[in-house]
């Protein structure tokens, strides 16, 4: 029999997951792997493998249980895996790499607003994020010293409030959904209260890592809002978009949220035209456009991630020929002390 199901009245369909799935997202989170005994048992994968990196103190092995579950048993070069599992390549220092490689600790006001470009803030809301991606350059930034305490909060807010050039806030991290419903939506609403704000931007991971957090009670909250609400994903291959994140492109488009994907080019992850021609056709197919693809920044300990300049830009011109042009994401790269992205195809 077909269960038939009235999502306005029926309690139990929450972000189109039935209950089935009756975890929390909290309860996910709490229960995702750290440690990489753990995921390479779950994987089969043999851990006699030397170039493994057992622990590491500073950015720890971090990862939901539902994108783990998307990755290719037994495959030590599962696309997926590779962005999350600590390997000693990360132990190799390259010039050019450093803590801070896209300059945003100068570009830190006192209110804790990363204020860059024109007409655009950033605020850090939280250092912490679902996932620990082995190619972010968070990985070796100071967040404990940045990230909005409740002091620092308001600071923040009187500082977009008095600058009536800002019209644009987006909300980052870390992850800025790991923070619960009356603190996001709370920050919102604060937000839309200032006249001259018109979009409210979200940086988010947690839709592709961890669908579940994209809950009706959210989705309900952000509708509400009166701003125009865009919110930009991060994907990086078309493995990981499931059914579950689908679910929760769809709920977050009934929100009236638009919706954008950015990735990074990673050497042996998706540095291939046919996974990135993939990667945008299944992106639109729910719902969202690809926006930039980045160059990797050059964070310490990520050197073995980078793809060069030039084979950049010959998979952008294979993208070029074999997409809509509205599938093509734009090539950039981020560099400290200019005022916007750097375009590079
Ligand atoms: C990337 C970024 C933005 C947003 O740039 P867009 O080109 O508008 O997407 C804003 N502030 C900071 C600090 C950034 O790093
Ligand atoms: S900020 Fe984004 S890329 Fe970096 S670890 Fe968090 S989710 Fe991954």
């Amino acid at each position: 029999m077909e269960l038939t199901i009235d999502r306005n009245s029926d309690p139990r369909y929450i972000g189109k997951n039935l209950l089935q799935n009756s975890k929390t997202w909290q309860q996910e989170l709490a229960e995702g792997f750290n440690n990489i005994d753990d995921i390479c048992e779950y994987l089969n994968i043999s851990q006699a493998d030397k170039t493994l990196l057992p622990s590491s103190s500073t950015f720890p092995l971090r990862v939901p249980r539902e994108f783990v579950a998307r990755m290719e048993k037994g495959n030590i070069n599962d696309p997926l895996l590779k962005q999350i599992l600590p390997t000693k390549n990360e132990n190799i220092s390259a010039s050019g790499f450093s803590n801070d490689p896209v300059g945003d600790i100068n570009a830190i006001t006192e209110a804790g607003v990363i204020h860059k470009y024109q007409g655009r803030v950033l605020l850090i809301t939280t250092g912490s994020c679902a996932i620990n991606c082995r190619y972010c350059f968070r990985r070796n930034f100071p967040y404990s010293d940045f990230q909005l305490s409740t002091k620092k909060h308001q600071k923040a807010i009187n500082y977009i409030q008095n600058r009536s050039d800002i019209s644009e806030v987006i909300l980052s991290g870390g992850d800025p959904l790991l923070l619960n419903e009356q603190k996001i939506l709370g920050l919102m609403q604060q937000l839309q209260a200032i006249p001259h704000i018109k979009r409210i931007r979200i940086h988010s991971r947690i839709p592709i890592v961890l669908p579940s957090r994209i809950t009706a009670e959210l989705c309900n909250g952000l509708s509400k809002i009166k701003k125009e609400l865009v919110l930009v994903a991060h994907s990086n291959h078309a493995n990981e978009l499931n059914s579950k994140v689908r679910s929760a492109f769809e709920d977050l488009k009934e929100a009236n949220v638009t919706l954008l994907n950015q990735a990074v080019l990673l050497k042996g992850i998706n540095d291939d035209s046919q996974q990135l021609i993939e990667l945008s056709e299944k992106l639109f197919s729910m719902g969202v456009l690809p926006y930039y693809l980045h160059l990797l920044d050059r964070a310490a300990g990520t050197a073995h991630f980078e793809t060069s300049e030039n084979q950049a830009i010959a998979l952008m011109n294979q993208l070029k020929k074999n997409l809509p042009g509205y599938l093509v994401p734009k090539l950039v790269r981020e560099q400290a002390g200019a005022e916007s992205k750097t375009i590079i195809a």
